[in-house]
């Protein structure tokens, strides 16, 4: 594939013409979030522009791979969200149903008894995926030198 120049900062390449490189983007973003100094956040991070290694569940943890790595810390970092794993009472019944190919809806009984044990099964649930949110950041503090 080709790589182009960033419309904006023309230096970083993209792989199509005529867009902005992800550090323009990752910039742009930061520009327009809401900024969280680092002791109001608590929650999950992800570092701009960061692969799937990128995700931490605190910024304390973001800190310790950093200084393990001897990586320099990022200045700012995106707020993750978490999504926890559910799965869905009704898709479970509709997946059943085309399982035997129905001509006509079948019957199903104690649908409600089904409901409410996923329902109490997607609540003892603790994995989740961590999602960026580009509108809030988190803003590292400098860490002081020794
Ligand atoms: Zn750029």
């Amino acid at each position: 594939m080709s790589k182009y120049p960033c419309r904006r900062c023309e230096e970083v390449v993209c792989n199509f013409k005529g867009i902005v490189c992800t550090t323009c983007r990752d910039a742009d973003a930061f520009a327009k979030a809401e900024k969280i100094d680092e002791p109001n956040w608590t929650g999950p991070v992800c570092v701009p522009n960061g692969d799937e290694d990128g995700y931490f569940n605190d910024v304390d943890a973001l800190r310790e791979r950093y200084e393990d790595e001897g990586w320099p810390l990022p200045p700012w970092v995106f707020v993750c969200t978490e999504e926890k794993i559910e799965i869905d009472a009704d898709r479970i019944l509709e997946n059943a149903a085309e399982l035997f190919e129905c001509v006509e809806q079948p019957t199903f009984v104690a649908v409600d008894e089904l409901r409410e044990f996923v329902k109490a099964w997607n609540a003892k649930q603790t994995f989740a995926t961590l999602n960026e949110d580009r509108t809030r950041v988190v803003v590292l503090t400098a860490s002081v030198p020794a």
